[in-house]
């Protein structure tokens, strides 16, 4: 039996510097051999308001990579969750993994085996897909269903996703980046 959560309001909220985890993560992943897709877990909290905050993202390097996705040894990875979420005195929010383009092909949205592995976690109102992929410099529009990204010195282009579990099921969420209120200056 699913545990049900209070309703996720939307938009999702996630911090800069979370941001600049997931594009970091998904990028390790797509420059080893074989492009793999990076898995992880989401710490945040929820504002008085009932928006989920998106704070800090962790790689977990556990599990085994599938042709469908990711295998989790399910015990060992929940505890450390757990363990994360209170070092970091936040919440554990959910999951994020990345999709990585291989030859000009990238699987878009979340696949089935996505959603199932999303469903049969109780503990997790939200999770994040990041996207990846090289090319051409172009102006992406920003868009409040995800958060877009380039990277000039490598040409990489990203994209945040988040899904949540509403009372009506897994549907995408707006999402709005988080500013630090620090300035950097180069
Ligand atoms: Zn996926």
């Amino acid at each position: 039996m699913a545990k049900t959560h209070p309703q996720v309001r939307s938009p999702v909220l996630v911090h800069e510097d979370a941001v600049r985890e997931f594009c970091r993560l998904a990028r390790r992943g797509y420059e080893t051999r074989g492009k793999q897709e990076m898995f992880g877990f989401l710490f945040g909290r929820r504002t008085p308001e009932g928006h989920l905050l998106v704070r800090h993202v962790r790689y977990y390097r556990g599990g085994t990579r599938t042709m469908y996705g990711i295998s989790l040894p399910l015990t060992e990875s929940r505890r450390r969750r757990r363990k994360l979420a209170r070092d970091l005195n936040l919440r554990f929010l959910g999951s994020f993994h990345s999709h990585v383009e291989i030859a000009g092909r990238i699987t878009r949205g979340m696949s089935d085996v996505d959603r199932e592995s999303f469903r049969s976690d109780p503990a997790a109102p939200l999770e994040a897909v990041v996207f990846i992929w090289a090319g051409l410099k172009r102006t992406l529009r920003t868009n409040p269903l995800s958060v877009v990204g380039y990277e000039p010195s490598t040409g990489y282009h990203y994209r945040v996703r988040f899904y949540a579990k509403f009372a009506n099921g897994i549907r995408r969420t707006r999402v709005r980046v988080h500013r630090s209120g620090i300035v950097i200056v180069y």
